[in-house]
């Protein structure tokens, strides 16, 4: 299984508190209005990365104490999203998403930790995290998901 993958680097900054790899996907079918990664809605500016490259690439991380998924949209590619996160084991799973929580499957919400969901909305900016208060952030207890903002 692959996917189109724009990059893979070390983030400091996207889950609080924690040293994260950031998987960026390539692609977004949503286009929101004024959307900071224009150059990431084009699977063709991804490269084609296969589940192995990537988890081994996650797993070797010296530092890192969770993953963190971005885009780009990581849903349009779902099963391999799904693949990936069901592989990865002692890393929190991180997912930002432009879509909203209830759109998300339950076969893909059983393999993560954190989301942070919602388009982004520039009448909405914040300047913080999430970027617009429209954003919800959800964390999961035992196996029931909770709602970190308002
Ligand atoms: S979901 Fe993210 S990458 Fe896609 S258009 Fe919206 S802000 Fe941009």
């Amino acid at each position: 299984m692959n996917a189109y993958i724009a990059r893979m680097c070390t983030s400091f900054i996207d889950v609080p508190d924690k040293i994260a790899v950031a998987v960026y996907f390539a692609g977004c079918s949503l286009r929101c209005k004024d959307c900071q990664n224009p150059e990431l809605w084009y699977r063709k500016n991804g490269v084609l990365r296969s589940l192995d490259e990537v988890k081994e690439k996650i797993d070797s991380h010296p530092l890192a104490d969770s993953v963190v998924f971005l885009g780009g949209e990581p849903t349009d590619q779902v099963a391999f999203l799904t693949a990936l996160c069901q592989q990865i084991v002692n890393k929190e799973r991180v997912l930002y998403t432009g879509r909203e929580f209830e759109e998300l499957s339950t076969s893909l919400l059983e393999y993560l930790e954190m989301i942070i969901c919602g388009p982004y909305r520039s009448d909405l900016h914040v300047g913080g995290w999430p970027a617009s208060s429209n954003q919800r952030i959800l964390t999961k207890k035992g196996v029931s998901w909770h709602l970190l903002n308002s």
